[in-house]
């Protein structure tokens, strides 16, 4: 028997599906991808994440790092300025995992919307930086956006100002 015809079409049907599931292009540090699971220090300038984010921005979390690891505690970070096909990726995936727009939303952004995309935000961690952040932000002008996410960060007032009131999440 010859198996040559039932390879080809198993193999035709393995490389449509890896096609179709990975239409996106892959991320890179271009696009202002950190690696999964990865977070790097906000005074990594080789880093396009880091370097792409508004100046006032960086020196604010710059600052207020300093100010952390006094405390024993050092700030990361772990998304910063991200390109719009990065951004729209995020969004898809969410839309996959949520099951719609809608839900999808109050996590991720629009490309066109998203404060990530424009370098005016940036998300920080582990979570001991994120609570000292949130408490101690306002110091630095930077304010926690959105009550669901401890960790996402703008600059949104003046050094010792008061933060605007949080949005409950993205979508709002
Ligand atoms: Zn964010």
């Amino acid at each position: 028997m010859d198996l040559r015809p039932v390879l080809a079409a198993f193999l035709a049907v393995l490389l449509t599906s890896a096609c179709g599931s990975s239409a996106a292009a892959p991320l890179g540090d271009a696009d202002g991808f950190i690696p999964d699971n990865g977070s790097v220090s906000p005074f990594d300038t080789s880093v396009t994440a880091i370097r792409n984010l508004d100046p006032a921005l960086l020196a604010a979390v710059r600052q207020a790092a300093r100010d952390a690891q006094r405390h024993g505690i050092t700030v990361q970070v772990t998304s910063g300025w991200r390109s719009k096909a990065y951004q729209q990726q995020l969004l898809d995936d969410a839309v996959r995992k949520y099951g719609s727009l809608a839900k999808a939303r109050e996590s991720v952004n629009t490309p066109e919307k998203s404060t990530h995309v424009t370098g005016k935000a940036v998300d920080l961690g582990p979570t001991d930086a994120d609570d000292w952040i949130g408490r101690h932000g306002t110091d630095y002008g930077l304010c926690q956006v959105y009550s669901n996410e401890m960790w996402h960060f703008e600059l949104l007032t003046a050094p010792g100002g008061q933060c605007p009131p949080q949005l409950p999440n993205a979508a709002g």
